[in-house]
């Protein structure tokens, strides 16, 4: 059964009649499925369906960093993997990233990390972290480069999920082009209003089609399952 949720997208329940007690969700793209015994009456289920929403919604709000949150990460990647040598001025999420998980300004210190990376796994955000981090140090993807990150345990691995997520949702992602030159990110202060031609650096244009469209909304990152489970009490 197919059923719209406002602020879920869509959710499919599922019944199991070798299911008794149990009662479990998770993420499958950008639907929710809902597991429940199969002998539930239909309020049971409603019931059910809105605690497991709101479970999953939850635990998604503290796997999601805030911007300080961010930063402090930040400092401890530098310090554990890159003798604290980065110093990033700012961290910040942003949502017009189409093209780069994250990205940075070597020249005032900013990192960006695209809003998409929002509730991945913690070893994926941490290695598009350090990643600019270390630009910050090391320009370009050379061999000095990536002697950097060697520490760092699950580059492969991470590289690897964000590569499976750019194929499945269609995205063009690199991090070829994730270093800004001076003066690409906006002002982050002043009362001036935004001119419309800002926001995008030179380099911008170079980074091959642009194919995120269909996912602008940035609902489509998630292939990891959250699970969420508990017994029902009545
Ligand atoms: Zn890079």
């Amino acid at each position: 059964m197919l059923s719209g949720a406002p602020y879920q997208g869509a959710v499919e329940v599922r019944r199991s009649a070798r299911r008794k007690r149990t009662v479990s969700a998770y993420r499958d793209g950008d639907r929710t499925v809902v597991l429940l015994p199969g002998r539930m009456t239909q309020t049971e289920e409603k019931r059910w369906v809105g605690v497991m929403l709101e479970r999953l919604a939850a635990q998604e709000r503290r796997r999601r960093p805030s911007d300080e949150d961010l930063a402090v990460r930040a400092r401890e990647l530098s310090a554990r993997y890159l003798d604290g040598r980065a110093e990033p001025a700012s961290v910040r999420w942003v949502a017009n990233q189409n093209t780069r998980w994250g990205s940075c300004t070597p020249v005032d210190g900013t990192i960006r990390l695209s809003t998409r990376l929002r509730g991945m796994p913690t070893y994926v955000v941490d290695y598009v972290l350090l990643h600019e981090l270390a630009h910050l140090l090391v320009p370009g993807h050379g061999p000095r480069f990536w002697t950097l990150l060697a520490p760092y345990p699950r580059t492969e691995r991470a590289r690897g999920y964000l590569e499976g997520v750019a194929a499945a949702s269609g995205l063009a992602m690199s991090d070829e082009a994730d270093t800004d030159p001076a003066g690409a990110e906006p002002p982050r202060t002043g009362a001036e209003p935004p001119a419309p031609t800002r926001g995008r650096a030179p380099s911008a244009d170079t980074r091959g089609a642009r194919k995120g469209t269909a996912a602008a909304d940035g609902t489509r990152a998630g292939t990891t399952r959250d699970r969420a489970a508990r017994k029902p009490r009545g």
